[in-house]
């Protein structure tokens, strides 16, 4: 398949996209989060078509995208909650999980009676979202398992040729996936994956928030994941990644013991100046800005796949405050939960 790529400043382009969109068609675009791997959220067809192209289990739900907070109530029952929610979090990186309305076919939410609903803040996004008339249902624009998208360079490495579309509009801002949260009661929430809207955030706002477990562990076989996706393996980039967990002097020891290691490779902050100045470290950014650091994990893991000398990557357990229980989500799960104590 030729894969058409388009400018995300081509008006015209992103009209040519929403109608490839609302025809059954698939088309990346970015958004604030990651890009997204998008098709009509109302043809049940459309949805077998991305799990085809990412090669994603059919059991893992898609978010469905929505140009304001108001659309929600066509999709799914609404109550105050969501709606005091979306005042103050939408648009934005926050995807949040209601009852279903039977319009949205099953296959799109992964055989559940709930769905995942997000507006967008990309100015792209939104225009793609309002000129499609119709939902859009988008996992990130990545091959399953590996790390999210976000450069249209990433999707081009992972989709192009398997999609009718890109929309490029440069690196997303945020980097990591939505926050997403489930509507347990009135005014409380369950965290099923953290993301740009930190726990610390809804809990100011007056929410009653719970963590879900499978946040920060590994469930164990018996144990069903509340958000199906977190079950499988994410994020992972080819080589292995170890993470050491404990006094974080004692964890830089370690990481330096790794030094002449074939094969090796140290993550590290730029503040750690022993091992920022190694041959086998990659600096990941400040200690202090989690934000960057979240901006750029992602495009990281995927330039470090490009060097093919690298076989294990090392790094230290993230701290979980602000945004960085977001980055110790996603690196522990690239880690397949390789924690090491030291
Ligand atoms: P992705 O779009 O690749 O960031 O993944 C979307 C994730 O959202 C899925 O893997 C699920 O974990 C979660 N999700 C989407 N819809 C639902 C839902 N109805 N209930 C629970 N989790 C959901
Ligand atoms: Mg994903």
């Amino acid at each position: 398949m030729e894969t058409l790529i388009i400018s995300g400043n081509d008006d015209n382009g992103i009209r040519i996209a929403a109608n490839i969109i609302r025809e059954g068609g698939l088309v990346a675009f970015p958004t604030e989060t990651v890009y997204g791997l998008g098709a009509s959220a109302l043809l049940s067809g459309a949805a077998k078509k991305i799990y085809a192209a990412k090669g994603r289990p059919s059991d893992n739900p898609l978010i469905v995208h929505l140009s304001t907070p108001e659309d929600a109530e066509k999709f799914a029952y609404v109550s105050d909650t969501y709606f005091k929610l979306a005042e103050k979090f939408m648009p934005g990186p926050l995807t949040v999980i209601l009852q279903k309305k039977d319009i949205i076919p099953f296959d799109v939410t992964g055989g559940l009676d709930t769905v995942g609903l997000r507006v967008p803040s990309n100015p792209v996004a939104n225009k793609l979202i309002r000129y499609a008339g119709v939902p859009i249902a988008a996992p990130s624009a990545n091959l399953s398992g590996k790390p999210s998208t976000t450069r249209a360079s990433h999707v081009i490495n992972d989709l192009y040729g398997r999609i009718d579309a890109i929309i490029d509009a440069g690196e997303c801002s945020i980097g990591l996936e939505s926050t997403i949260v489930s509507v347990e009661g009135d005014n409380s929430l369950k965290l099923l994956r953290p993301g740009g809207i930190t726990l610390e955030q809804l809990k100011e706002c007056g929410f009653r928030v719970s963590l879900d477990k499978a946040v920060t562990q590994k469930l164990d076989d018996s144990e069903r994941p509340a958000a199906p996706g977190m079950k499988y393996r994410h994020y992972a980039p080819r080589a292995s990644v170890t993470l050491f967990d404990g006094d974080y002097e004692i964890v830089k020891r370690k990481l330096y013991e790794l030094r002449d290691v074939d094969g090796a490779a140290i993550l590290c902050y730029y503040e750690d100046t022993e091992l920022a100045g190694l041959k086998n470290s990659i600096v990941i950014g400040s200690r202090i800005d989690k934000q960057n650091t979240a901006h750029r994990l992602f495009a990281l893991l995927r330039d470090i796949d490009c060097d093919s000398s690298v076989k294990d990557i090392y790094a230290a357990l993230p701290e979980k405050d602000g945004i960085g229980l977001a980055i110790f989500n996603r690196l522990i799960k690239a880690a397949g939960y390789r924690v090491i104590k030291v």
